[in-house]
């Protein structure tokens, strides 16, 4: 695959993925072959020397708002949906060590036979060592999505940029798979995504990113190689500032 050299134009940075981009073709659960091949993508980046954090949702398992809304107490399905997020820590992180790239797991949800607590300044001191930290169990707190999460670890890890990895190249005026017309946008403002309800990811992350002057990187994860090619500058994806 063609790349050039470029630096990376972000130091620190966290990606944050859907859990459904670890289904590939899969109506549910984990692909074998699409985490090992987003775990390929993820070492590239990281032998760039660019201080990483991960956090993966929990969608390919369970979202809390399904069973809710089939009668369940929302507060006890969110919390399902919380240790699904950690059931796909686990499997990147197995991905990851498999290829020789050094990880922790840090639940916002103790659970220290199965990984790390959250401690901020532990996984800062994980990041300087070159270690990939993935956030599991969200906030460990229900009626959010991994979103706010994701908003919330890069503000505190001092990122320079959140990466939102998704399943289009950026964000679109329509949705692409549906209109044919629709436009991407190379660039927006917090408050264009706020205000035209764009929905890029919730509202509270983006507030919360609008706040610390943190952008955001919308791309597709899809493709094998664009993780750091986006991060270089190049390529096809939307900045929201
Ligand atoms: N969740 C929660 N609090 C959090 C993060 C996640 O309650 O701080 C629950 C919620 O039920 C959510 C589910 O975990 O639907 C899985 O996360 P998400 O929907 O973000 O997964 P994704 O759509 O990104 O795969």
């Amino acid at each position: 695959m063609a790349m050039t050299d470029a630096p990376p134009r972000y130091k620190k940075i966290l990606l944050k993925m859907s859990g459904e981009v670890l289904m590939g073709d899969q109506p549910f659960g984990i692909d074998v072959n699409t985490i090992s091949r987003m775990a390929e993508d993820i070492a590239d980046v990281v032998k760039t020397g660019v201080e990483l954090s991960l956090v993966i949702g929990g969608g390919n398992i369970f979202r809390g708002v399904s069973l809710a809304g089939h009668g369940m107490e929302r507060a006890s399905a969110d919390y399902m949906g919380m240790l699904a997020t950690v059931m796909n820590a686990l499997a990147l992180q197995g991905a990851l060590e498999k290829i020789g790239v050094y990880t922790r797991v840090q639940s916002a949800i103790p659970m220290d036979a199965v990984c790390e607590p959250y401690i901020r300044r532990r996984a800062l001191r994980h990041l300087e060592k070159g270690r990939v930290v993935i956030f599991a169990a969200g906030l460990g707190a229900p009626f959010f999505t991994t979103d706010t999460p994701a908003a919330l670890r890069s503000a505190e890890m001092g990122c320079d940029a959140l990466f939102k990895g998704t399943s289009v190249d950026g964000v679109y005026t329509a949705d692409p798979k549906k209109d044919p017309n629709a436009k991407r946008y190379d660039q927006l403002s917090y408050q264009d995504v706020l205000a035209q309800d764009l929905r890029v990811m919730d509202a509270s992350a983006i507030a919360l990113m609008r706040d610390n002057q943190i952008p955001i990187v919308v791309f597709s994860i899809r493709e094998r190689g664009n993780f750091l090619k986006v991060l270089r500058g190049e390529g096809t994806y939307t900045t929201i500032t």
